[in-house]
């Protein structure tokens, strides 16, 4: 399986190196056409305004396009592009979850944070930063994961997206979900 890293910005090698110990084929995206040759996406925490000024109108499309056809898994500021709907300040998504999400969230004191949530009903470690919180869940969005009465793990379809940072705790569990879903779609 050949599993592509946005790496425009941000924390991707973290995520390339858990998708790796896991066995994948992990190639970084920089370049609209790298997305022609994987499976699946991860779109890394960074700075979600960042991203798409980088990324430009051109790039934007592209991705959206990629989003709707293949797993993608966004974290932190990966999963404010993959909303349908960002607030604080407001932002264009890629629309692929119906999500809404508030940016920069938690307020300055908690803004970075490591609390222990569940996921799939097991305790599970969550490293937050600057993260947004999920405040609006659409129908047909599972929530697979949460920190106290927040959804931070949701999923629509192929598309996964994470408040939290799960590339930066030892527990691999949550990228070996993605890449479950990557497989299930192959099939
Ligand atoms: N605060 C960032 C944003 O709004 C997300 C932070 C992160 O990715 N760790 O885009």
């Amino acid at each position: 399986m050949k599993i592509g890293v946005l790496a425009l910005q941000g924390d991707f090698d973290a995520h390339r190196r858990r998708l790796e110990e896991l066995g994948a084929e992990a190639v970084l995206v920089k370049k609209p056409e790298e997305l022609d040759v994987i499976d699946g996406l991860v779109i890394p925490g960074g700075e979600s305004s960042t991203f798409l000024k980088l990324l430009g109108e051109d790039g934007i499309g592209k991705l959206k396009d990629f989003v709707r056809m293949k797993p993608t898994f966004g974290t932190c500021a990966g999963a404010i592009l993959l909303a349908s709907e960002v607030e604080n300040p407001k932002q264009a998504g890629l629309g692929a979850l119906d999500i809404t999400v508030r940016r920069n969230a938690y307020g300055r004191q908690i803004d970075s944070s490591i609390r222990e949530g569940r996921f799939l009903n097991e305790p599970i470690e969550m490293v937050f930063i600057r993260a947004p919180r999920i405040e609006r869940v659409g129908e047909g969005v599972e929530v697979i994961a949460s920190e106290g009465e927040d959804p931070v793990l949701v999923r629509q379809g192929k598309t996964l997206a994470a408040t939290f940072h799960p590339e930066l705790s030892d527990d691999s569990r949550v990228h070996r979900y993605f890449l479950k879903l990557v497989e299930d779609g192959k099939r």
